[in-house]
């Protein structure tokens, strides 16, 4: 760890932000500490750069509170926080060189000329640039001109530096070197950073926290290492490395049952056969002969990636990704040895068999055995049922019966596609309307964090009156 220090500098507790009445940030609560470099990372649009801008003071949360070393700060203006921002696009002053770009901040407050020259001369040492005053910076690389942002936003000596995918604009390989640079950066000058980024592998090398967000809310904090080896839930363990994830029955303390086989496991407090979410890492599963292991597959693939050969593996319907370093070639059969440390068991994100709902009938026509039901704003027909019109109705549908609609004529507009894990023989999908989440099985890869149509395949489902419910 780089920081040994655990002073809290910034509190956020309870943020709740909503745009056009859509929930953004969903009552967050986050401690950024001193001198640590910490990353927020989370799929596009889960509200990262809108907690880093709450944080900078340029967006008021609705509800919540923000505090700087123990003091409320909602309200105080960008320039009043100990706070600097680099943003993706780094804004440099084309017109201006480097010395001028870095020092611009310390002219408007008026600093003396020797203490600006002798600030900057620091910095330009801190990002690698030294000799670099007269330069142009509209002649400088991309990522010359990303440590100029860096050094100007640092220059001023804020506790806290808040940035907002800056490695964003670069190639790859300029990317892995600014990451290096950005951490030495980060341990020269002490400063908290504060990181946003989409990128897994960027936020395991550089953090000493990792902070995964999801559709507004965080779902797990931690060091790099135990996000990596304990994710709380399947949507941190698809997110963060590769991950063979499954579902799987715990039958009592420390035993697991996946794909048929009862596995020993070192997790406890889950209660009796209850409904889980397994991951199992690639490089944890030791390729074994067949008779030494219970769960036994067929190498259907083999990539070599330089330092493992990455193997997929066919068992009981199950699609498994091995890491390892000896090659099993396609066709072999082999067992898969798992020990119980490496079988991670969490709770499922929403547990659902089914999907129920409630439905109004608003017509119905006994003659044709068709009725035409309200759904939360939508109405749409139903063949094949008939109730008198004012019923309410209990409808079940199995994950199966849902469906995107294709030709975009759903029976529930606008669902928002709230996670999505391959689970080994399908997609498990997350959805959620107005009122409601849904669980979606599919074959096929929807992208998360949109809008669809969802359709409903009502000759899967069970339709009865609701239990209590007033015939008329
Ligand atoms: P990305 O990685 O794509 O930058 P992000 O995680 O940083 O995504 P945010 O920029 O925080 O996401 O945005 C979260 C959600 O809030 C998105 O759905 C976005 O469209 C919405 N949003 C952000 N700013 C505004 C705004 N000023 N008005 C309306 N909606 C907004």
């Amino acid at each position: 760890m780089a920081n040994n220090k655990n002073d809290v500098i910034i509190s956020l507790r309870d943020i709740f932000v909503e745009f056009d009445g859509e929930v953004i940030l969903n009552h967050i609560n986050l401690d950024i500490k001193d001198k640590e470099f910490l990353t927020i990372l989370g799929p596009s649009g889960c509200g990262k750069t809108t907690t880093l801008r709450i944080i900078g003071g340029f967006l008021e949360p609705e509800q919540g509170t923000v505090t700087f070393e123990g003091e409320k700060i909602n309200g105080l203006p960008p320039y009043k926080r100990n706070v600097n921002t680099v943003f993706q696009k780094y804004s440099l002053f084309p017109h201006l060189n480097v010395f001028d770009n870095i020092a611009f901040g310390m002219k408007i407050k008026k600093l003396p000329k020797n203490e600006i020259k002798r600030r900057v001369k620091e910095m330009l040492a801190i990002v690698d640039l030294k000799g670099y005053e007269k330069r142009s910076v509209s002649k400088l690389s991309g990522g010359q001109q990303q440590r100029v942002a860096i050094a100007r936003a640092l220059v001023c000596d804020p506790k806290v530096l808040l940035l907002d995918e800056p490695l964003g604009a670069l190639d790859l390989k300029l990317r892995k070197n600014m990451q290096w640079e950005l951490k030495q950066i980060q341990q020269k000058t002490n400063t908290a950073f504060v990181y946003v980024t989409h990128d897994q592998e960027e936020a395991l090398t550089m953090s000493d926290t990792v902070v995964v967000m999801n559709n507004g809310v965080i779902e797990q904090i931690g060091a790099p290492a135990d996000v990596y080896n304990e994710p709380v839930n399947a949507f941190v363990a698809d997110f963060i490395g590769e991950a063979n994830i499954l579902n799987g029955t715990m039958l009592d303390d420390c035993r697991v049952k996946i794909l048929g086989e009862e596995l020993e496991c070192v997790d406890k407090g889950f209660g009796q056969n209850t409904p889980v979410d397994i991951v199992i890492r690639p490089e944890d599963i030791e390729v074994v002969k067949p008779e030494e292991a219970k769960l036994v597959g067929e190498v259907t693939e083999v990539v070599f990636k330089g330092v493992h050969y990455e193997m997929t593996v066919m068992c009981k319907g199950c699609e498994w990704i091995i890491h390892s370093t000896e090659c099993s070639p396609v066709g072999s059969k082999i067992g898969m040895k798992i020990i119980p440390f490496n079988i991670q068991i969490m709770n499922k994100m929403f547990l659902a068999e089914k999907n129920t709902f409630y439905a109004e009938v608003i017509s119905a026509s006994e003659e044709e055995n068709k009725i035409t039901v309200k759904v939360e704003d939508s109405e749409f027909d139903i063949e094949n049922y008939y109730f008198e019109t004012g019923s309410t109705l209990e409808i079940s549908l199995p994950p199966r019966a849902l469906s995107i609609a294709g030709d975009g004529v759903g029976h529930i507009d606008d669902v928002y596609i709230e996670s999505v894990i391959f689970k080994g023989e399908h997609n498990e999908i997350i959805l959620e309307s107005d009122e409601q989440k849904w669980l979606m099985q599919s074959d096929v890869d929807e992208q998360v964090a949109t809008y669809v149509p969802l359709k409903f395949d009502f000759t899967q489902a069970e339709i009865k009156l609701k239990e209590g419910a007033n015939e008329t």
